[in-house]
This record gives C-alpha cells, structure tokens and sequence, in this order.
C-alpha cells in the first residue's frame, strides 16, 4: 500500500479522539509530502538536525513534534519549530527547556515521558519522579504540561504491552485529582501518548488519545541513508 493509502486506512480505524502522528524520521521530504497530500499535519521527528532541515523546506501549516533524545545544546534546532516535545525524559533537559523558552519568549507543550518498558536502555522519567514534578509548586514559566508519553517493551506478548500501558493509566489516574492544585497540572493536561506501529491498537484499547507511527504509515526506515 502506498504512503496515502495508509495515512487514509488509518485515519479510517481510529476513533475520533485520537490524534495521529506521522513519525517520519530517516523517510525524505517526498514521502512526507505524500502523507501531507492524504491530509497528514502532524508529523514527529527524533534528530534535531533532520528535523530543522525538514521543518525549513516543507510546508508551513505542518505541526511538528518532537520525539528522540534531546540534548540541552541542540534545543536552538529544534525549540522554535515544534508544537510538542514529547520526549522530556529528565529534570536536566525540564530545567533548560524552561531557561531557553523563557529567554526567547516562548512557552514550550511538553509530554513528561515515563519509563514503563522493562528495557532499561528506554529513557524517562520514573512514574514518582513524574508525580513530584508535576505536583511541586515549582513554576516553570517557559513550560506548558500537556501529558504523559511512554514506549512499551519491544515484544510481540500483548500482555506485556498491556501492562507496560497500564503503569501509564494508572499514573494518569493519580494525577487526574490533582489537576488544578498546582501551576503545573492545569487543564491542559490531557494528552497520552502511547501506541507504535506494533501495538497501537492495544493501545487505544486502553485509551490513548494520541498515536505515534511510523513504519505503519511510510514503511521500514533505511537507517543507513539520510
Ligand atoms: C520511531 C518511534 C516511533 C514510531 O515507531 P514505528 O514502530 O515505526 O511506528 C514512535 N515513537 C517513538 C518515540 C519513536 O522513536
């Protein structure tokens, strides 16, 4: 199936309250044209040099997110393009996303990302290193919480999956309670990101409102060209 079939298949199968992200990371700027062509916006990208290259060339009205490891000198690539970081996965990278849009008068959507995978090489946060942040009083004026983005363990045992995803809810529902008690758990707090190409019917499933998918939409990523 071509790029357009997919994105159409896909828009097809999700229910309405789910967001679609075009993860298009090592596919070319051709390939994102032929999602943007089936009605694609919202694409997600993980190297910030790709992504500042993609951002300069292809259209305006596309809503970019960010989804790798990010490191604190590469913020200047990647800050001024994106609607979302998704990927902030440490109180170091929090603290210089604050600094850097609070200097460039911006305020920057974040997803805290939660370690739920039995990998440890996965990164993020622990769910109790999430609840203090979010629940400290510690303002950060630069930074808007929009929600929670983990990654399930690389396995095709959909009871694992199932309860990787569910450290996510059940952090969620901890936090449902608190929204509004501190400035950094507002209304704007609603976003779950979980669900890969592999699993994100289970995904859904178990209610998240948003998915991340890439070779499901452009196919395996040649790793070895740009
Ligand atoms: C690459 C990537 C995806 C997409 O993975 P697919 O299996 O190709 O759908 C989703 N989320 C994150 C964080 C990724 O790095």
């Amino acid at each position: 199936m071509s790029v357009k079939d997919n994105i159409r298949k896909l828009k097809g199968e999700l229910p309405s309250n789910v967001e679609l992200v075009a993860v298009s990371k090592f596919h070319p700027a051709g390939a994102i044209m032929e999602a943007y062509e089936a009605g694609q916006r919202v694409f997600a990208e993980s190297r910030p040099q790709e992504l500042s290259a993609k951002a300069a060339v292809l259209p305006d009205d596309i809503e970019w997110h960010f989804i790798g490891h990010l490191q604190t000198n590469k913020l200047k690539l990647v800050l001024p393009h994106v609607s979302l970081v998704q990927s902030v996965d440490s109180m170091h990278l929090l603290e210089a996303i604050d600094t850097w849009s609070c200097n460039n008068n911006i305020v920057t959507n974040v997803l805290l990302e939660c370690h739920i995978a039995s990998e440890d090489t996965k990164q993020g946060f622990s769910p109790e290193e999430i609840l203090s942040v979010l629940t400290s009083g510690t303002r950060y004026a630069g930074i808007c919480f929009r929600g929670l983005m983990g990654m399930a363990t690389n396995t095709y045992n959909a009871d694992v999956i199932r309860s990787d995803f569910e450290k996510l809810i059940h952090l969620r529902n901890v936090l449902s309670p608190e929204i509004g008690k501190s400035p950094n758990l507002t209304t704007a707090f609603s976003v779950m990101s979980f669900g890969m190409s592999s699993d994100y019917r289970i995904a859904v499933e178990m209610g998240a409102n948003m998915v991340r998918i890439g070779t499901g939409i452009f196919g395996e990523r040649e790793y070895t060209i740009k």
